[in-house]
């Protein structure tokens, strides 16, 4: 075995269907009494319903979080925050709303307790995310690292067919990178696996029965599991690229993950043979890329970046900006191939294979 180092990140998980029942004891656990309950303006009712569910433990509900945390947003919670004078805080809602929890933590220390409602996995990070006047800055930091995270099964059967699936494959996507990451290590690896097949196993079902509570629990099973990769070791190409495109071009997060992943994973494969064996495994599939490729056909998600509305202009650009500032991946990184891959993930054709070619 290769030598390794592995950080366990400190985080209390309550899993299942009806766990957020547990809420007011998880609340009293942490000693809070005053919550701020954030959500976004669509998942405003949610938060009310739980903010009342509270009683007294929750000072208020601010249901503004939107995508990629921006800046005023922030400012406007701290403001309210401060007035409610709350002592802690309950994100309920997905990655956007997690982000917010975190922004305000991150300046105020106040404990999150994160029920979340996608698959996006950013309650298991210590990575915050902030737009700042339309540029967006990534930090890491143990205070944005929720203490509590309750997963409740039922709070994700609302989440939209659509949105499950490009969700579902965002969280598989940082699995594929902790298979093939430089800090990679066996407990990392075995919950990435693990995390892939929990998707592979749950999203087709999901998609024909989005209220299936076994294929639900799998999933946010497999959210956990990806969650926790990301938060344990670095990304690579695959996270920088989705980066770089959504906020060049602002394409949403979880719909833009789901059409690059195959096509960064057909760029890496032969760099990374271990972690395609295992990716080939999870899927139940030969090919990693053609694999995953498949997958996100058969759960019909949404295969080109130019229907998100990047323009074609776009790839030049796009290949520049992820090669600006050099980071850590398996393979090389190469202009014309990577151009390539996003020309491929623009027009929506299947990955290449190693050689480049397209197959058959
Ligand atoms: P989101 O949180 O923006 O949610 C998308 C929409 O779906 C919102 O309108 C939301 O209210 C709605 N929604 C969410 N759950 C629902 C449900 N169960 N039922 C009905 N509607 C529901 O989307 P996301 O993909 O979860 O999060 C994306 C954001 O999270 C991005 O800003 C991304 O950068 C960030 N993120 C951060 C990390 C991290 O570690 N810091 C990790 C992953 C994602």
């Amino acid at each position: 075995m290769q030598p390794f180092v592995y950080t366990g990140l400190p985080s209390r998980i309550i899993f299942g269907s009806g766990t957020l029942s547990k809420l007011a004891e998880e609340v009293d656990r942490l000693g809070l009494r005053r919550l701020m309950v954030v959500a976004t303006p669509q998942q405003r009712s949610s938060a009310e319903r739980t903010a009342a569910s509270l009683g007294d433990r929750a000072a208020g509900v601010f249901a503004e979080a939107a995508m990629h945390t921006p800046l005023e947003v922030t400012e406007r919670a701290l403001l309210i925050a401060t007035q409610m004078r709350a002592d802690g805080l309950l994100a309920i809602g997905g990655g956007s709303t997690t982000g917010l929890a975190k922004a305000i933590a991150f300046r105020t220390d106040l404990p999150q307790i994160v029920a979340p409602t996608t698959y996006a996995g950013s309650e298991m990070t210590p990575i915050l995310g902030e737009t700042r006047n339309g540029a967006k800055t990534t930090l890491r930091s143990l205070k944005v690292l929720p203490e509590s995270v309750i997963y409740d099964v039922d709070l994700t059967l609302t989440l939209p067919v659509g949105l499950s699936a490009t969700s579902g494959l965002n969280a598989i996507a940082h699995a594929v990178e902790a298979l093939y990451a430089e800090e990679r290590n066996p407990i990392v690896t075995m919950m990435a696996e693990e995390g892939v097949r929990a998707f592979a196993r749950a999203l087709p079902t999901i998609v024909r029965q989005p209220n299936d509570i076994d294929a639900r629990s799998d999933a946010l099973y497999g959210a956990w599991l990806c969650g926790a990769c990301l938060g344990s070791v670095g990304m690579a190409l695959h996270h920088k690229l989705c980066h770089t495109l959504g906020g060049a071009f602002d394409l949403p997060h979880s719909e833009t993950h789901a059409i690059v992943l195959p096509h960064v994973v057909a760029y890496n494969a032969a760099a990374t043979p271990d972690a395609m064996a295992r990716l080939c495994r999870a899927l139940g599939a030969e090919d990693p890329a053609q694999g995953l490729f498949e997958l996100g056909r058969r759960i019909g998600a949404p295969r080109a970046l130019r229907d998100l509305g990047m323009p074609r202009e776009g790839i030049e650009r796009a290949a520049d900006l992820a090669l600006a500032n050099p980071y850590w991946n398996p393979r090389p990184l190469e202009r014309n191939a990577i151009r390539d891959s996003i020309a491929d993930a623009w027009s929506g054709e299947p990955p290449r294979d190693s050689s480049g070619a397209r197959a058959a």
